[in-house]
């Protein structure tokens, strides 16, 4: 069998509202498959109506949390995924499976984005056990009451959320 050198790129959507060490494992993970990672912020998320961080503020999040790592790319995007996807030539979409609560809507996605784009793949990744609980949605009602979420997202996210939370 002939190999020939690829460049795959793979896209990491999501609300990222903030980035969480669940995010970062998915990252981690993808980088072992993928060439080169672009995570980006979902401008017109359907199911974030309340964020707490603006987009311009999680993309900032996201651009601390993987500085030096020159395999990821830090964006966002408004419209269809699989529009963007196409823009860029991706040849994945990564999306991190937790408990069975995601399956459903993520299997229902994944048909509707080949409709629209088959020529990407969708791709699903499990996170290290520990975190697969973990959504930031989540964090973001333990840290508002005064929880420690420290086990849960970087000390750079954590400075953001005190800030955040004390204004
Ligand atoms: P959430 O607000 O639910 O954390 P996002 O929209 O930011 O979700 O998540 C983007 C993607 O990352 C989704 O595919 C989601 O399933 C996945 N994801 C989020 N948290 C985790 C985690 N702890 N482990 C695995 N995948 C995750």
């Amino acid at each position: 069998m002939s190999s020939s050198p690829r460049d795959l790129l793979a896209i990491y959507p999501g609300s990222f509202d903030p980035v969480t060490l669940g995010h970062e494992d998915i990252a981690r993970r993808t980088l072992r498959l993928a060439d080169r990672l672009l995570i980006v912020v979902a401008e017109t998320a359907t199911h974030s109506k309340n964020p707490l961080f603006s987009v311009e503020e999680r993309l900032a999040l996201l651009r601390e949390v993987f500085d030096g790592n020159d395999r990821v790319e830090c964006g966002s995007f408004s419209g269809l995924l699989m529009d963007f996807a196409r823009e860029r030539k991706a040849h994945c979409i990564i999306r991190g499976l937790r408990a069975v609560s995601d399956f459903e809507y993520e299997f229902q996605m994944a048909q509707m984005n080949r409709e629209l784009w088959p020529e990407v793949e969708t791709v699903f990744l499990t996170p290290d056990a520990p975190l697969s609980f973990l959504s930031a949605s989540l964090v973001r009602e333990v840290a508002a009451m005064g929880g420690d979420v420290s086990s849960f997202v970087s000390p750079t996210v954590m400075r953001a959320l005190k800030e955040k939370l004390s204004e």
